[in-house]
């Protein structure tokens, strides 16, 4: 059986390495205080490095856009910690003979760094980065990719965990799977169908989901 997962705020904190990295970054350039709060806005869905050209107008940098990225990929990645219980649930998952895959939209190059540093890579069988196969989530296209990186097809079925209720749940149930839904400290947002699972975080959604299948 195949287990597709979203990355951030899924298996890893991205939201605290930002905050930590947008923190650090105003105050190796002495940026006015807004510029954290600044920065943080900027990248908050997604970062790109179109968004450090911007970003290097916003502020009033000198930096070559393309150092800023390098320095933003660098401290992400350096910082990419995995959320509570993401190890084991994956070890219980392996153990018991599923097929596990990342499903994520972003930059490849980060999305890969953070899956290094946080020693999660090697658990998975495919990893599907957006920008690498042009397709995102909650296209039909990507979850398709992230099967076959797998060695698998759609059509056999499988389980998406995610935190956003739009790209990985609705996208993850259009193509046929079922879902778990992460809340991490939110609630399922009203008028939405609701997903199969939902768990405050990746340990309880494993948990349910192998619960499932006994
Ligand atoms: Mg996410």
């Amino acid at each position: 059986m195949l287990a597709l997962f979203d990355l951030d705020q899924t298996l890893i904190d991205r939201r605290g390495s930002l905050v930590g990295w947008a923190e650090g970054f105003a105050r190796s350039r002495q940026l006015p205080e807004s510029a954290q709060a600044a920065i943080c806005e900027r990248l908050r869905e997604r970062a790109y490095p179109a968004d450090f050209v911007r970003l290097r107008e916003e502020l009033g940098l000198r930096d070559d856009p393309s150092d800023l990225w390098r320095e933003y990929l660098d401290g992400i990645a350096g910082s990419a910690r995995c959320l509570p219980g993401v190890q084991e649930s994956l070890d219980a998952l392996r153990g018991e003979g599923w097929t596990l895959g990342v499903a994520t939209n972003g930059a490849g190059d980060i999305q890969r760094a953070k899956l290094a540093a946080s020693g999660l890579a090697s658990y998975f069988d495919g990893i599907c980065v957006s920008e690498e196969i042009g397709a995102r989530k909650p296209a039909g296209e990507h979850f398709e990719a992230a099967a076959a990186l797998c060695g698998l097809r759609l059509s056999a079925g499988g389980w998406m965990v995610g935190d956003n209720p739009e790209t990985d749940i609705e996208g993850a149930r259009a193509v046929g799977f079922r879902t778990a839904w992460v809340a991490v400290g939110r609630t399922w947002p009203l008028g939405r169908r609701e997903p199969d699972i939902v768990a405050s975080g990746v340990a309880e959604a494993v948990l349910a989901i192998r619960q499932t299948m006994v």
